[in-house]
């Protein structure tokens, strides 16, 4: 395994680039349209300056990856496996700096990036656990005839990621994909592209074939070229609805497999027989992590009337309490927003919103720090009252931090009000009553609903939105089944029989 030290002195000459990795390499791309200067959230001062990937560049990692898939394909699933493992003690090993470079590429407070960079080794041990299950089936026929059913991969994977958490979305493609004998390419978001090219050494040090992780980056553009690449047969998106659907035309041209994982507009439901104190958790965590920009978040926050007052106090109290500032500060709990167009889209959410007749609970403004974090985007999380769903703020996703408080008085209302979105991909229920907790937990139309928390994502569970928060599953077992098409072999085990086609003189 690679050591510690070696990793320390990649990492400290992982800012000076070259940022593309293909067939087991660093590499500078070999045709590119220009930079992109990516500014470290934190500072808002430039972190690196990357080529952008052009055509060619593209291609040469979709063959490099084209190459690899005949070899990695044909490890046994275990030998494939056994490598995924390797990564995730890597992981583990150099989990601190790891996280520290995810914090200068997101601006998220380090405790916050610890978690996504762990779970990144979970995802590792979980996928390189379970590769050799992938199994398949045995049908029989008549006549002693029997089909048996395989489960094969795609070939080179595409995967797209958004920055919001860079390196565990790359992760939850990367892992699966690879464990089912795929060969990935990976273009992370234009904003934060360190932590996919840590990965590659990574990978490379724990043994994957060179050739099955690859890297390029770039923006739309790079993307689109990967989509539109004919070498590769599976697209695995997550990023916005607009460019999501811009991906799913690209599958349609080539009728290629494709998993979109989208946005939200997720409800949190609190019903009057609620644990207030776990409710304000549960609205803390649904809300204030990484900003605001989490997909699943449950920005809408039903509360029965009955507990309304309650509970907006103590939510209102230990929204005080957050600490907002310098996300390598252990006691930070809120780091920067992604850049500076981001942050002016929140407020402006909010502006329109107060223009609308909501009204400012607490925050929603720029925090001005000084020094060195002068140029960062510090928003102050967001509770807005007075609000109801003709408003943007509460129809559209806004991803940062900004909680809409809204009352319920029935169980019905509240889930026809949970229900009232375009989007479907998380919400949750607090109650203490059993039957209701369940009752709810169906109607909610969403790919995921918690029970009394919110915003937890074990690698084992499945992932992923109804309506229009995307297609597919990730995590799981079922993300296997993203990654991997099945084939039936028919066997005839007797004469071929067909009827009058054939006779005998
Ligand atoms: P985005 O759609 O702007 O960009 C996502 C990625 O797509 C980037 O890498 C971008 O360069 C690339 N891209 C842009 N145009 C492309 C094209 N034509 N073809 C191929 N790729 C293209 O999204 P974003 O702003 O980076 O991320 C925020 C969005 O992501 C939010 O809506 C959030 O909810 C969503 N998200 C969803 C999940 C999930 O698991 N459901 C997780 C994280 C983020």
């Amino acid at each position: 395994m690679m050591s510690s030290v070696f990793l320390r002195r990649f990492f400290s000459r992982t800012l000076n680039g070259p940022w593309n990795f293909i067939a087991g390499e660093r590499c500078s791309p070999v045709d590119s349209s220009g930079t992109m200067k990516v500014t470290e959230p934190a500072t808002g001062q430039l972190l690196c300056d990357i080529p952008i990937s052009g055509p060619n560049e593209i291609d040469r990692a979709v063959s490099s990856a084209k190459a690899a898939f005949k070899d990695w394909s044909n490890f046994s699933p275990r030998e494939r496996g056994n490598h995924l493992t390797r990564a995730a003690e890597i992981i583990k090993n150099n989990l601190e700096d790891i996280a520290s470079l995810e914090v200068k590429d997101t601006g998220k407070a380090i405790w916050e990036a610890r978690i996504d960079v762990s779970s990144c080794a979970d995802a590792f041990e979980y996928y390189g656990g379970i590769a050799p299950t992938l199994v398949g089936q045995h049908i029989p026929l008549p006549n002693g005839s029997f089909a048996y059913v395989t489960r094969e991969p795609y070939g080179v994977v595409a995967g797209i990621g958004a920055w919001n958490f860079p390196i565990q979305t790359c992760v939850w493609k990367a892992a699966p994909a690879l464990a089912s004998g795929n060969t990935f390419v990976y273009k992370p978001s234009q904003f934060t592209p360190v932590n996919a090219v840590v990965l590659g050494e990574i990978l490379d040090s724990a043994g994957v074939l060179k050739g099955a992780y690859n890297v390029v980056q770039g923006e739309g553009d790079s993307g689109s070229m990967l989509c539109d690449h004919p070498d590769v047969g599976k697209l695995s998106f997550t990023g916005s609805v607009s460019t999501g659907t811009k991906v799913m035309n690209a599958g349609a041209k080539g009728i290629k497999a494709v998993t979109l994982e989208l946005g939200g507009k997720s409800p949190l439901v609190i019903f009057e027989d609620a644990d207030i104190v776990n409710s304000v958790k549960g609205a803390l965590m649904a809300n204030f992590l990484s900003q605001g920009q989490v997909c699943s978040n449950g920005t809408r926050v039903f509360v029965h009337k009955k507990i309304l007052k309650p509970f907006t106090e103590l939510l209102l109290k230990q929204t005080k309490k957050l600490k907002i500032g310098d996300p390598f500060q252990e006691d930070v709990t809120v780091g920067a927003t992604i850049h500076e167009a981001h942050a002016r889209k929140v407020l402006q959410y909010i502006e329109e919103a107060k223009k609308e007749g909501a009204k400012v609970l607490y925050g929603g403004e720029r925090i001005q720090m000084s020094g060195k974090f002068s140029e960062g985007w510090y928003l102050s999380p967001c509770i807005l009252t007075n609000v109801n769903h003709t408003m943007k703020v509460v129809e559209e996703e806004v991803f940062g931090s900004v909680l809409c408080l809204l009352e319920f008085e029935s169980e019905e209302e509240a889930i026809q009000l949970a229900n009232q979105t375009r989007f479907g991909l998380a919400g949750a229920v607090f109650t203490k009553d059993i039957q209701r907790a369940h009752r709810v937990s169906k109607q909610i139309e969403a790919g995921s609903v918690w029970i009394n928390t919110y915003n937890l994502y074990p690698t084992e569970v499945p992932f992923g939105g109804y309506k229009m928060s995307g297609i597919g599953r990730e995590n799981g077992t079922w993300s296997l089944d993203n990654f991997t098409q099945t084939k039936t072999v028919y066997v005839e085990m007797g004469d071929v029989d067909c009827g009058p086609l054939y006779s005998e003189d």
